[in-house]
Order: C-alpha cells, then structure tokens, then sequence
C-alpha cells in the first residue's frame, strides 16, 4: 500500500544539510530535485506544505562567513538573508512547474493563543484553496527564548497539527531511524517501522549528523510523537535523495514509518 493512499494533506520538512552544501550555499541540484518531485505529488492531487530550515545557513553562505555565528544579533541577520534567498529559489523554481508559493513565519506564541492561532489556520486553509503552496520556517529574525519552537522538526509537526495534516514528511540527511546511530557504528540497522516511541526507542537516538544539522534524531522522535498523538504518521527519509519520494509513491519501503497509515487496520 502507498503512504499516499486515501492522504490529501501533507506537510514535508527539510533540514538545512540537505538543502546545502558544507560552505553554506545552495544545493541546487538537489533543491531542483525536490521541488520537481514536490510539484508531481501537488499535480498527482495532494496539498502540500513546505516547511523549510535553511534560512540561517543560506544567509552565512551568503555573507562569506567562515562559520555559524554564535550571536544572537549576526544569527538573526543571516537568517533574513538567507530567508530571502530561499525563497527566491522556492519561487523561481516552483514557478518553472506552474506552482505557487507563499512564505508563513511563525513563532510558538502565535500557535499558543487561540485567537492568533485561528488566524494562522484561516491563512494557511485559504492558500491551500488557491492551490499555493505555503513555505513555512520559524521566525527566525524575532525569535528569542521564550517565543522560539527551537527547532524545525517540532515546527513541522505543529504546522501538521494546525493545518490537520494527513501526513508529516521529515527528509533528513539519514536514511531513517537506525537502531544505533549510523554515524557511530557501522553494523547499524535501519528500522522500517515504529508503532510507539517508546524509552527504547529513544534511547537509540543521539546527536545530530553534521555541523549543519540542528536537532539530531531526537527532535524528529519529538516531532514523530506530535504527530502521532494528533493522528497522522509520520516518515523519515534521506533528503539527499529526494527521488525516494517516488519509490513512497509507488509503495516501496523507504525510510522509517512513525505510527500508522491512513486506512491500515493493523
Ligand atoms: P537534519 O539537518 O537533516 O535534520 P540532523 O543532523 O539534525 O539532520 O539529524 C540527523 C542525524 O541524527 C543523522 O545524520 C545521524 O547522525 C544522527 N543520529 C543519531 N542517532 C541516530 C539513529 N539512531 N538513527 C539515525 N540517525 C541518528
């Protein structure tokens, strides 16, 4: 059976280290990829949403920078350079397939109170009646502490929630969840399919993959629980690869399922 089948709604994550290089710019050739295969499944019928990191890398790239600033104040400039560049990319190359997109910045407060949340869910329903594809990202430029999600693989299950999503794809720059990290131990084996998140489960989880990674595979068990709990499955698998996206389609086994398939009874 394909994930896709009886799914309408998806929202797809992708991580900085598969939308650039080591020196911070663009992937091109792989963005290229994953819009076209993106705009295939919105052409096959599906709603999607893009919830795209890459905005604080992208902005480094840019600036020449040798390194991620650990500053607040240079952090949030990069990130509204890089934000604007990302989605220059997003728009020219979508537009190259007759899609549409539109840039949403969030933050956690607006999802906390119910006035503004409402707001937001209004926004996203009526891009997604005009058939436009909503890029989200934290807002990166304004988020402090206290009003951050931290991470993009929680934001991504959040927008899942706030949007009622059919499902969550989180593209990583691993292959799925292993049952150690695959980095470390060369005998790791890949898990196609966790019903629960489990201590077990967590447990297996360590750091993050690259110098470009942010959260490691524990906020994508976060964000698999998220989704879990609101009612949609989530997938794991290699952003690097984003061609995978048709062996999902034609219901091959790739990466890692969280939860349970829309219409599976077992
Ligand atoms: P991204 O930027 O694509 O979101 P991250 O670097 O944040 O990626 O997280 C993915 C990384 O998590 C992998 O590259 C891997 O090094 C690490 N990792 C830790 N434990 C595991 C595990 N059990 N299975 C798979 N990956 C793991």
């Amino acid at each position: 059976m394909s994930v896709f089948t009886g799914v309408k709604r998806i929202v797809v994550k992708v991580g900085t280290s598969t939308l650039t290089h080591q020196t911070g710019l663009l992937n091109l050739r792989r963005i290229e990829v994953l819009v076209k295969m993106l705009s295939d499944l919105k052409n096959a019928g599906m709603e999607l949403i893009l919830v795209s990191s890459g905005a604080i890398g992208v902005g480094v790239g840019e600036l020449g920078l040798k390194e991620k600033p650990s500053d607040t104040p240079t952090k949030q400039a990069c990130a509204a350079i890089g934000q604007c560049e990302l989605m220059y990319i997003y728009d020219k190359l979508f537009s190259e397939y007759n899609h549409k997109v539109a840039q949403i910045l969030l933050t956690k407060d607006v999802v906390e109170q119910p006035h503004r949340k409402e707001n937001v869910q209004n926004t996203f329903n009526r891009l997604l009646d005009m058939n436009v594809i909503p890029v989200v990202n934290e807002n990166d430029t304004v988020s402090v502490e206290e009003i951050e999600f931290g991470d993009n693989d929680t934001l991504a299950a959040v927008v899942g929630k706030l949007v009622d999503a059919d499902l969550l794809i989180m593209l990583s720059d691993i292959d799925g969840l292993y049952d150690k990290n695959p980095r470390q131990f060369s005998d790791a084996k890949l898990i196609p399919h966790v019903e629960k998140i489990t201590e077990e489960i967590r447990a297996l989880a360590g750091g993050k993959g690259s110098s470009l990674g942010t959260g490691g595979m524990i906020t994508k068990l976060n964000a698999a629980q998220i989704a879990m709990d609101a009612g949609f499955p989530m997938i794991l698998l290699n952003g690097q690869h984003p061609d995978l996206l048709y062996d999902l389609y034609d219901g091959k086994e790739v990466g890692t399922l969280f939860g349970r398939l829309k219409g599976s009874v077992c």
